[in-house]
């Protein structure tokens, strides 16, 4: 018999040398990761045997059990699921399989804290590999179904491990024909996991909702656990299945970990059944964490298809949509067949509806969750808005549901979130149109010169900082009638608001260039002084106290849209900004005092581009060319400072 020592892939040392030091505090988790991972063999198993019968047929009843050797320090964790060959134990046990898991374990790598990095791992589980938190060597022993030899892995969780076949009596120790035993040598310091009532008391906290009985004990009467009266320690039966005043927050929780290998705990739970032209019933939740791989395009759908108790399938692409895709959970449905083959499921009528249906009901709760509970409802904006926002331009028939729960930062608020239906309340009268300004940095906006007409008039600007605001903004024109205007895009008349900004003389007609020659006269120069770089310059109707600031012209994408387009190479031809200029402002004043007495030399010039380029950096925007910009700074600070 040969054996074969391999390594371990470089991210499996790296997440043992973390699991070794960072997770120690909670070590009772390994048993649950373990049962976990048996209890999925079980589905996998029952889920093959629907049309392969003879893999289950010596030995149908699935189980998980869990026994104790405390004079060789054994403890064992066995189950008939669906078993693996050697080339999935080495696959499985050797490498990691998460696309992605290189940058996750350089941020592991980065973080500085053990807290850190336990609430990151927390997000992807740490799986079989907890085994070794509290054991000095791992043996599997595995055979699957439908095979004829059974492989053994071995490892002290190190560098590396080896594998070769099982002998007669090794094999012995699976139950039936199929299946995986885990054997850990349990370390000086893990002794209690030798003890029967510790391990009772962690199978029932961790295991209770798991449907596959669990039985502490060999169940041969070679021990004397209490396995051997074949009672399981579990339930043992399907959770969402269950009625819910039966399920206590604890069990919630617990069967959240198992299907969502995290340790956080849900921000919200929904469990219902669906009744009518559709059966199922949904248990779903919403991290509390960002799952680590949100953004990642191969990233596996998290919530569990399951056929009349049986799992389908964790890989159903049209379950539910990609804006839920943070949700986790199970939905289990009478109104498909058994036998239906993973590959047809996405475009089936059957899953659209269930995904329909599980949508509407789900934006429910959130906008339940948003009146019942706004403080819990913004952690949740925080970590999932931006993925929910997707939904605005992918699914219009959820549209209006979803325009229900978005929620913005705002200039009426110090922080907090508001909804479309509180912006529309606090519209002033005659106001048409839902006012925003976008950007990427929400101190920035609340800065923006653009919007200082608008808060003069305490008029509601709504703050967008996601990239994602400005697609939706594409296809999304208004919310129960009233158009979005970006703030910073056309003009904007807002002389029929009255002002509290005494400086804000917008209406009175003395400053209408029209009205006063020597501002015409500083428009004129600053317009062919600035032709090269602006399509337009013109005097402001929304600025109070800054002297200039740039907006697109009418028909011109918005300045973060033009901004996002270039960074994704989809915008290249340089547009035409409006620079606007603020008839009120002293420095304006000057200038036009200047352009009156007939000053249209250089220094007249340098303040027009000065004022330009100071536009540009409060916009976030490169000078296009720093030394004439310090030059020009220094020119004036010179003279101002000799003065
Ligand atoms: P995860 O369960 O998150 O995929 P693990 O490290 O726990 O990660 O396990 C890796 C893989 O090893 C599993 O996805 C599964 O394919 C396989 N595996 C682990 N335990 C068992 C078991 N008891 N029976 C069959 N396969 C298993």
């Amino acid at each position: 018999m040969t054996t074969e020592t391999l390594s371990f892939g470089a991210d499996v040392s790296r997440l043992l040398d973390i699991v070794a030091h960072a997770l120690y505090s909670n070590r009772d988790v390994f048993l649950r990761e373990l049962v976990s991972n048996a209890a999925d063999a079980c589905d996998r198993l029952r889920y093959e045997s629907i049309t392969k019968p003879y893999l289950s047929v010596d030995d149908p009843a699935l189980k998980i059990r869990i026994y104790r050797d405390p004079p060789s320090r054994v403890l064992t964790v066995v189950d008939n699921g669906i078993g693996m060959d050697r080339e999935e134990l080495i696959k499985n046990l050797g490498t990691i399989a998460w696309s992605g898991t290189a940058a996750v374990m350089e941020q592991l790598g980065q973080s500085a804290s053990a807290q850190d990095k336990l609430s990151l791992i927390g997000q992807f589980g740490v799986g079989f590999y907890a085994s070794f938190m509290v054991s000095t060597k791992v043996q599997v022993v595995s055979r699957k179904a439908g095979e004829d030899q059974a492989w053994v892995w071995e490892s002290d969780g190190k560098t590396g491990f080896t594998v070769r076949e099982a002998s007669a009596d090794e094999s012995r120790q699976l139950i039936a024909s199929r299946g995986t035993a885990i054997n850990m040598t349990i370390d000086d310091n893990s002794s209690e996991y030798l003890l029967e009532e510790k391990l009772r008391q962690v199978i029932v906290q961790y295991s209770d909702h798991i449907d596959v009985p669990i039985y502490q004990g060999r169940g041969d009467g070679t021990d004397a656990d209490n396995g051997a009266a074949q009672i399981p320690v579990n339930k043992a039966s399907a959770l969402w299945m269950r009625p819910k005043n039966d399920i206590n927050e604890e069990q919630y929780i617990e069967f959240y970990h198992h299907i969502g290998h995290g340790m956080d705990k849900p921000m919200m739970t929904s469990h219902w059944r669906a009744e009518g032209k559709i059966e199922f019933t949904a248990l779903l939740f919403v991290p509390t964490l960002r799952p680590w791989d949100l953004y990642d395009p191969s990233r596996k759908n998290a919530t569990r298809l399951y056929v009349k108790r049986v799992f389908i399938t964790d890989q159903c692409d049209g379950l539910m949509y990609p804006w839920l895709r943070f949700m986790r959970g199970v939905i289990d449905t009478e109104d498909l067949p058994l036998n239906i083959s993973r590959e047809m499921l996405q475009h089936n009528p059957v899953i659209q509806k269930i995904r329909t249906s599980v949508a509407k009901r789900i934006l429910g709760d959130f906008d339940k969750l948003a009146q019942d509970n706004p403080v819990q409802y913004g952690a949740f904006w925080g970590q999932f808005g931006a993925v929910l926002k997707e939904g605005l331009y992918d699914a219009p028939e959820h549209r209006l549901d979803l325009l229900k729960v978005v929620h913005f930062y705002s200039t009426e608020t110090d922080g907090g979130l508001v909804s479309l239906a509180d912006y529309a309340n606090r519209m002033k009268p005659g106001q048409e149109y839902i006012y925003y300004i976008s950007g990427e940095n929400i101190d920035n906006l609340r800065n923006s010169p653009q919007i200082e007409g608008f808060k003069a008039r305490g008029i509601e600007v709504l703050l967008f900082t996601d990239t994602i605001d400005d697609f939706w903004l594409q296809s999304v024109l208004d919310y129960e009638g009233k158009a979005f205007k970006s703030v910073t895009k056309g003009d904007v008349n807002l002389s029929k608001f009255s002002s509290a900004d005494k400086n804000d003389l917008q209406g009175d007609k003395s400053h209408e260039p029209a009205q006063n020659e020597s501002l015409r006269r500083l428009l004129a120069i600053v317009q062919e002084t600035l032709k090269e770089d602006i399509g337009e310059v013109r005097y402001s109707h929304r600025l109070t106290s800054s002297p200039a600031c740039l907006v697109a012209a009418d028909n011109e994408v918005d300045l973060r849209m033009e901004r996002v387009l270039r960074v994704h190479q989809k915008y290249d031809t340089p547009s035409k900004r409006v620079l606007e200029i603020n008839p009120d402002h002293a420095l304006i004043k000057q200038m036009a005092t200047l352009a009156q007495a007939g000053g249209t030399g250089e220094e007249m010039a340098d303040a027009a581009h000065l004022l330009l380029d100071q536009a540009r950096i409060i916009q976030g925007e490169p000078i296009p060319d720093p030394t004439d910009f310090a030059r020009r700074l220094s020119y004036f600070m010179e003279k101002s400072l000799a003065a």
